[in-house]
């Protein structure tokens, strides 16, 4: 055959191969059975979402302490200001976004919408953020996992070996926590083409890192779920707000099972003025970034610090002599780091978030004074 034919035929073989694996997704069949069939709940402001004279459909008191107030009434279920702002920032629909109590909601609700219990699984890349083994766990979901390598990324034919006919969701997190490293492009696009389950990116520190979001490839690929998070470049943990993005019909899933009134009027409220200063947000990355790396420097210095990993994240992983030994010094100084020496792979390693300019000079100086 000739050289052309046979690229050709080799070319037309991976479309076909690709069509096939891709339309092997169909959500609706990965749902688990109980919620393919659920009625949800439906409250009295998805019934009614107009503004009449007079509220007498949800047993709210119009006379109680918040009376007046934004809080005397059940917030929109399903947040639909916020959303639309939040669209626009990330060049997604608001149909493509669930809004949860962070995105550790998202985590729960994701292996509860697709995972039978004592049936289905749930595959890790450990050492990452703990939330998806716990969530599995409570729901009673085995948790397969496949341990990062010595760089902390994966080898794409090892991860499609360690899944099985019963791996509902593949969790990404990247950057990861603990590692602070972007898990690469090809290897998350390989499972993605492949499986035929949920991919979810974990996006929590994705504003700190040099990547793109994987947001812009949804419309590619139906599997994907991202998850991103107002706690960490946006600074407001407290307030409890994350997301996820992806395909309207899981979105639509993931609401139809949520709590009926999962996001409070108060964090509508506050989260919808924050998005207007989207500047000062990019400020913060930019401080932050320039922060990461003056404590990155720092810290090399310190005979004692074996290693600091590079960092993607507003945190710096770093390996010391004696991880108990400074983690105990430095609580002694006022000062808390995250001890994830019992981790895999981090063995003798501290988590250490990039704090303001003068909390990290305090660090430096605390380091200063160490003597192992
Ligand atoms: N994903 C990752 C990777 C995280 O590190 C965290 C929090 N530390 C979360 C998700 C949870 O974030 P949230 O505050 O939105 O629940």
């Amino acid at each position: 055959m000739p050289l052309e034919k046979v690229y050709s035929v080799a070319r037309k073989k991976i479309i076909i191969e690709k069509t096939r694996t891709m339309s092997a997704f169909q959500f609706k069949n990965l749902l688990r059975p109980n919620i393919r069939t659920l009625t949800p709940y439906s409250s009295a402001r998805n019934e009614y979402s107009g503004s009449p004279a007079i509220y007498l459909d949800a047993n709210e008191n119009a006379i109680g302490a918040a009376a007046g107030s934004l809080f005397q009434r059940y917030p929109d279920p399903l947040q639909q200001e916020l959303k639309k702002q939040i669209a626009r920032m990330k060049n997604v629909a608001p149909q493509q976004i669930f809004l949860g109590n962070g995105s550790d909601e998202a985590i729960d609700l994701l292996i509860r919408a697709v995972c039978t219990p004592a049936t289905d699984n749930i595959l890790i890349f450990p050492p990452t953020y703990g939330m998806y083994e716990v969530a599995a766990r409570i729901n009673d979901i085995a948790v397969k996992k496949l341990l990062l390598n010595a760089d902390f990324q994966l080898d794409r034919d090892t991860v499609k070996a360690s899944m099985d006919q019963h791996t509902r969701i593949v969790f990404f997190c990247s950057p990861n926590n603990p590692t602070g490293n972007l898990i690469h492009e090809e290897t998350i696009t390989a499972v993605l083409e492949d499986f035929s389950g949920l991919v979810v990116v974990d996006e929590a520190y994705i504003d700190f890192s040099s990547a793109r979001s994987w947001t812009q490839q949804l419309s590619r690929y139906p599997n994907l779920v991202i998850l991103q998070t107002f706690s960490k470049a946006w600074g407001m943990a407290g307030l409890r707000l994350g997301m996820a993005i992806a395909a309207p019909e899981i979105i639509n899933v993931l609401n139809q099972i949520k709590a009926p009134y999962n996001i409070s009027a108060a964090t509508q409220q506050l989260a919808t003025a924050a998005l207007k200063n989207s500047n000062e947000v990019e400020k913060w990355i930019a401080l932050l970034g320039a922060e990461r790396t003056r404590l990155a420097e720092r810290l090399t210095i310190f005979p004692f610090v074996k290693t600091v990993f590079p960092s993607e994240a507003n945190f710096l992983l770093i390996r010391v002599e004696d991880a108990k030994g400074l983690y105990h010094y430095l609580l002694e100084q006022g000062i808390v780091v995250r001890d994830r020496s019992n981790q895999p792979l981090c063995k003798g390693c501290l988590r250490v978030t990039v704090g303001t300019p003068e909390e990290n000079e305090y660090l430096i100086r605390t380091l200063t004074s160490y003597k192992p």
